[in-house]
């Protein structure tokens, strides 16, 4: 399978998000990305630019950024054909990689917005190199700007940042840095499709946790009234657990509880109530293993959001 390591440029509306065609912020303009084979060499390079159907010129943030003028962009050929030959050239056996997760939406949101069938696998799972390069060198929750990580890599500064071939090599080039073995399980699911009947539903195993993705619901109630969504199970070994801390909320959208599997230890959940494209919810809930004191924690913002709402009384 080769690695496909992918950056967008896009432009909005020149006068405004005012002005902007709902549902439609950003139009793609270029579409850069480099080829790994399966040892992470670079095999291949792609960059093409877009000319723009929509918004016909440039947002003055898109020009400062990318130094780019309207009329190179318009002797380019329009998204459709552009994305037809780049899925082309990615081949059948691919997994993305891209610096961040808006590049997967982006994409996918302009094929929709040209009714072009969605090519990409489904469940789609990539690599977010900004998340393997937390995990290899932060805490593994901090965002870094792709700058920032080249710095503290010592990358070689030797091509320009924000045109998409640039930043798809430099991301490639922290990529080829990761150490897989530590976090090559990490993968990401995409949002965009989220999973329609119950037969979809996503479910995923980490070395420390456990992610299901639910199939979208009309209302959150409905979706929290749902067996799958609030069954809580073991991250590791999905057996029935003993519940220390049922659902409760800790955000509109946030909900935690504390499990105990009787072979593997504390685990916490979350349910993150999440908005699809179309404006029906989802839900996403992660179980991952804890200890004494994160189950304390768990147990303190129960009593801490139970004291506010005394209060609120
Ligand atoms: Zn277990």
């Amino acid at each position: 399978m080769n690695y496909i390591v992918l950056d967008l440029e896009w432009n909005q509306c020149p006068t405004g998000k005012e002005d902007e065609l709902p549902g439609f912020p950003f139009e793609i303009i270029e579409i850069g990305a480099v080829k790994l084979d399966e040892d992470r060499n670079v095999i291949d390079e792609y960059s093409r630019t877009i000319r723009p159907q929509v918004y016909r010129r440039l947002h003055y943030k898109t020009k400062e950024l990318l130094h780019m003028n309207i009329k190179e962009l318009a002797h380019s050929k329009p998204f459709t054909a552009v994305v037809a030959d780049f899925f082309a050239w990615c081949g059948d056996d691919f997994r993305i990689c891209t610096w961040g997760t808006t590049d997967l939406l982006e994409i996918q949101r302009n094929m929709k917005f040209y009714k072009y069938a969605n090519p990409l696998p489904y469940p789609l799972l990539y690599y977010d190199v900004q998340k393997l390069f937390s995990l290899c060198y932060e805490d593994g929750r901090s965002r870094k700007a792709l700058s920032t990580a080249i710095e503290m890599l010592e990358i070689p500064e030797e091509r320009p940042f924000h045109r998409a071939l640039d930043d798809a090599a430099y991301t490639a080039e922290v990529f080829r840095r990761l150490d897989m073995d530590k976090v090559g399980s990490y993968l990401s699911v995409d949002y965009f499709r989220p999973p329609v009947n119950k037969e979809d539903e996503i479910s995923l195993r980490f070395p420390e946790y456990s992610k299901f993705v639910s199939r979208m619901f009309a209302t959150k109630e409905q979706a929290l009234a749902d067996k799958a969504v609030i069954t809580p199970g073991c991250y590791r070994c999905r057996s029935l657990v003993w519940r220390n801390v049922r659902w409760f909320a800790s955000g509109s959208k946030t909900y935690l509880c504390l499990v105990r599997c009787p072979r593997h230890g504390l685990v916490k959940g979350k349910l993150r109530i999440k908005k699809a494209n179309d404006g029906k919810l989802f839900v996403v809930r992660t179980m991952k293993l804890t200890d004494d004191a994160g189950a304390k924690k768990i147990k303190e913002k129960k009593a801490e959001i139970a004291a506010k709402k005394k209060t609120k009384k």
